[in-house]
């Protein structure tokens, strides 16, 4: 296996940086045992890492070791019902994969640098089909990991539905997980067209896309008081024919969107002509949307990107809290107030739609944010800086003031209090889990720590 010593690593945009004593990328599970149990040579906390595309600090201290799971990256097995890969496949290559055998994965969500083992133990997620989950980690029916006393264990849905529950938002502090199964389906072609509402619009248009079985995610446009819904429903029975219309949207998320925002503020000297350009901007994607990103028969699999590593600044980021659906709607209209306020006080202004997803009541996992009902979210994105980051600060606060869920992973600056507002003793549960299997504090890092210290 590969072992740097003090290596100098960064997450895959650059917003973190880690200086671990050792990062080390095993490539057998023989490797894995190796770390965990040779604390001299490879220093506390361990912390794995899959590709590093978390948008919040995730991959552990300064002076610890990071175990960089992406070397080990085979596809086991494939049935009708299920694929079984090491920790470190990324979604995009299983979902290649798949689509060979007339496959793919119940939630084809749009990045696919996620590695398969994040997928179980974080919560990566898209907007749920009707009646389907939407957290990816709900179709993770078992694991393989190495504990941190370097014994071999495995969990699984049929044998221990409990611990699996708790092991879907474990974030690696019980084990490194080296293998993953996880459920798939027939490829299903899935339609897909776009329609620009207000937020009153928006509330109303709800029960009809239950009836009509479409899964809700939306594109945000809070300086304009807009939302544009993506509606996706299978399309049983037709066999998928286009792919045209996601790899514009790729496109737009992977270089163009962030590219046209950057650019905008090069060339607009004032804040007032600059907000102006945005202006524009987001008028012509609202319309763009709606007008040509229509099809009836589009590949699942086509909705899913890889993003570059080291991209420089033609990227995105983003964050995410969850609200319940009933309280969703009077939330969204303070948020749009809440991102004029901060406009008008600070003069930033995001510059990237932001999204959401609605996602269905689902208690799979100890930390889902959707366990007490249907939830949707608001997701701002931006190309980043430090005026996101204050920006990023405020809207933790606003989030949580109003009752929201956020995702350690995907919630960047969240604070202890506010880990703990949003869910109480659950936390307690995942670190009485912890603190069974990991009583040395191997992989607890500071983050950790102070997440689940308790009150
Ligand atoms: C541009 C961009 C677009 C994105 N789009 C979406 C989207 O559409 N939907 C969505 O839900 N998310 C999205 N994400 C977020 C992304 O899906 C998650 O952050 C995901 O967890 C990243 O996976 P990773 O392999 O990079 O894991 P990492 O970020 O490296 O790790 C995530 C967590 O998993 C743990 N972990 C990793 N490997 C293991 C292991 N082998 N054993 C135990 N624990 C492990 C880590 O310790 C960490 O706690 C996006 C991110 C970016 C940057």
């Amino acid at each position: 296996m590969d072992v740097i010593a003090d290596a100098v690593v960064t997450n895959w945009d650059g917003t973190w940086t880690y200086r671990p004593a050792v990062m080390v990328r095993p490539e057998t599970v023989e490797d894995i045992v190796e770390v965990l149990t040779n604390t001299e040579r490879f220093p506390s906390p361990v912390r794995p890492a899959g590709s590093r595309h978390s948008t919040a600090r995730m991959n552990g201290d300064d002076g610890g070791t990071i175990i960089d799971m992406t070397g080990m990256n085979a596809i086991l097995e494939i049935t009708p019902e299920f694929a079984t890969v090491q920790a470190g496949v990324e979604h995009l290559d299983l979902s290649r994969a798949l689509r060979r055998e007339g496959l793919q994965l119940h939630i084809t969500t749009e990045i696919g640098n996620t590695t398969l083992a994040a997928m179980a133990c974080s919560a990566s997620k898209d907007a749920s089909f009707p009646g389907q989950y939407g957290q990816i980690n709900s179709f993770v029916t078992g694991v393989k990991l190495v504990t941190p006393k370097g014994e071999i264990r495995e969990i699984t849905e049929e044998n221990d539905p409990g611990e699996m529950r708790l092991l879907r938002s474990s974030y690696g502090l019980v084990g490194i997980v080296f293998e993953v199964t996880i459920k798939c389906m027939p490829t299903q072609a899935i339609a897909v067209h776009h329609v620009e509402l207000s937020l009153e619009e928006f509330k109303s248009k709800l029960p009809e896309y239950d009836r009509e079985g479409y899964s809700v995610m939306y594109y945000l446009f809070p300086y304009a008081r807009r939302i544009v819904v993506e509606l996706r429903r299978f399309n049983p029975g037709k066999k998928p024919r286009s792919r045209r219309i996601w790899s514009y949207r790729n496109r737009f998320w992977r270089k163009y969107g962030p590219a046209l925002a950057l650019r905008i503020k090069q060339l607009a000297p004032s804040l007032t002509l600059r907000d102006r350009l945005l202006d524009v901007n987001d008028w012509l994607l609202r319309k763009g949307a709606v007008w040509f990103m229509r099809s009836s028969r589009t590949w699942p699999h086509a909705q899913t990107i890889n993003y570059p590593r080291a991209p420089g600044p033609k990227k995105y980021i983003f964050s995410m809290w969850a609200f319940q659906e009933r309280n969703y709607f009077e939330i969204l209209e303070r948020y749009f107030d809440f991102c004029e306020d901060h406009r008008r006080k600070t003069g930033y202004r995001t510059d990237i739609p932001h999204v959401g997803y609605r996602i269905i009541q689902d208690d799979s996992s100890l930390l889902s944010y959707s366990k007490d009902g249907m939830t949707m979210s608001i997701d701002p994105a931006s190309t980043g800086g430090p005026e996101w980051e204050e920006f990023l600060h405020a809207y933790n606060e606003f989030c949580s003031k109003e009752g929201g869920k956020p995702l350690f992973n995907q919630t960047p600056f969240l604070t202890p209090l506010q880990a703990r507002k949003a869910f109480g003793e659950r936390l307690d549960e995942l670190n009485a889990y912890r603190q069974k299997w990991d009583p040395e504090e191997r992989l607890l890092d500071s983050l950790f720590r102070a997440m689940l210290k308790s009150k």
